[in-house]
């Protein structure tokens, strides 16, 4: 793919936390990326805002109503954009021969389709939507090398892993592939760091009482809700195992969780020859955003310069899998292989969707996917996107009778 002089950019899920991050990164470089799409799910005010200020090509709506919403506020603005909706919508933005990069920030299993779409055809894809990972990761990986797409990781643990990796797994339009070469390279482990989230120092007791509004205030990162009660159950974390799994090709008895409360250090690699390699920085992901845009490139990103003095201390610990079951299911979920992560996945949206509107407690999370799990038929293919869909369909529906039932 010829890289233009102007990236053109589609932006899926621009009113998110992700979106808004990326768009602060892009407003920093005119001259080099223009919006060419913006997406959001149901909120017409907040992409009509969007949509004044960037002046895209296109925008769309989740629904045809909020489309025909937004479409009649641009047009009374006489501003040009083309407002679409639905999936067909999201498609033809994603692969539009105009469009040179694709950021996948829609959040959980509603973003596979489009995520998957990108690599299809072949774009620059910056991949924030970890769940389309977690539920097709070798479809993913596949039609990344197949399309010659180039994915760049944005989940700022994936980012940092990808920073410290040699320069022989360089993501040559194939992502980071490790097959066979690992050994060569002398990578031996890779260790994700984790906040611990909220509730790191919680008793049982208080994690059982944990409400909505604590699970969402996370100590150092600022991001939407469902990513927030993730990062306090440490299902994000899991989710971001499996993640780093599919996109390193790294045995998963390799790969470390380490609970690292500043949040300074992202991640590392550790080789055979003693080193370990850390990508350290603020936590702010503008910082992976705008690695994953300009690479291999270095641009400004906004961000405060780390200041290790003002951190002062870095610590340490070993996650508690007893307290965070959530961590454990995604560890078995890999090994059990089949649908399980997808499974997992999809019992991990219903439960914590339910946890947001306070139908079930924040324990009840881990309980019901485990239950859910137990459920469902894991041994289905999961080949194609329609069989992936299937998967995730089929643990919705147990998961929703488990929360009825409870
Ligand atoms: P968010 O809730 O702030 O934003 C989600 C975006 O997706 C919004 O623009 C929303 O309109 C859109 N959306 C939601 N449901 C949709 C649907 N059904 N159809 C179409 N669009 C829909 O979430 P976020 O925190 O920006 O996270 C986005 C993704 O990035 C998630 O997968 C998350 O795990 C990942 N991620 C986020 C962070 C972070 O700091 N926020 C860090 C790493 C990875
Ligand atoms: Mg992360």
């Amino acid at each position: 793919m010829m890289q233009p002089e102007i990236m053109q950019i589609t932006l899926l899920g621009a009113t998110g936390s992700i979106g808004r991050s990326t768009l602060d990164v892009i407003t920093r470089h005119a001259n080099r990326y223009q919006v060419y799409a913006l997406t959001a799910n149901t909120n017409v005010d907040s992409l009509e805002k969007l949509c004044e200020v960037w002046k895209p090509r296109y925008a769309v709506m989740f629904d045809q109503l909020s489309a025909a919403q937004l479409s009649n506020r641009l047009k009374t603005k006489n501003i040009k954009t083309r407002v679409l909706s639905g999936e067909t919508g999201l498609l033809q933005v994603v692969e539009d021969t105009a469009v040179n990069c694709v950021v996948a920030a829609i959040v959980g299993a509603a973003g596979l389709v489009s995520a998957l779409a990108a690599a299809k055809a072949g774009k620059r894809v910056l991949l924030a939507n970890k769940e389309a990972l977690v539920m097709s990761g070798k479809l993913f990986m596949d039609t990344v090398r197949e399309n010659d797409a180039l994915l760049m990781p944005v989940d700022s643990e994936h980012n940092a892993i990808f920073q410290c990796l040699p320069d022989s797994f360089t993501p040559h339009h194939s992502s980071v592939k490790m097959t066979n070469t690992q050994a060569k390279s002398g990578i031996e482990r890779l260790l994700l760091t984790a906040s611990g989230g909220p509730f790191r120092t919680f008793s049982t007791d208080q994690l059982h009482d944990a409400t909505p509004a604590q699970a969402i205030n996370h100590p150092n990162w600022d991001m939407g809700k469902k990513i927030s009660v993730d990062s306090a159950t440490l299902m994000n974390k899991g989710l971001e195992l499996i993640e780093a799994y599919w996109l390193f090709d790294m045995d998963i008895d390799n790969i470390d969780v380490v609970v690292h409360p500043q949040s300074v250090i992202h991640s590392m690699v550790t080789y055979c020859d003693g080193s370990v390699l850390a990508q350290l920085g603020n936590p702010d992901m503008r910082t992976p955003i705008a690695h994953a845009l300009a690479w291999p490139q270095r641009i400004d990103a906004g961000v405060e310069p780390l200041s290790l003095f003002d951190v002062a201390k870095l610590e340490f610990e070993k996650p508690d899998l007893e307290r965070f079951p959530c961590l454990r299911l995604c560890y078995q979920a890999i090994k059990t292989g089949g649908c399980a992560s997808i499974v997992l996945n999809a019992a991990n949206e219903v439960a914590v969707a339910a946890f947001l509107e306070e139908k079930i407690g924040f324990t009840d999370i881990a309980t019901l996917i485990e239950k859910t799990l137990d459920k469902a038929d894991l041994s289905q293919d999961t080949g194609s996107l329609e069989k992936i869909l299937e998967a995730d369909v089929m643990a919705r529906t147990i998961t929703n009778e488990l929360i009825t039932n409870y």
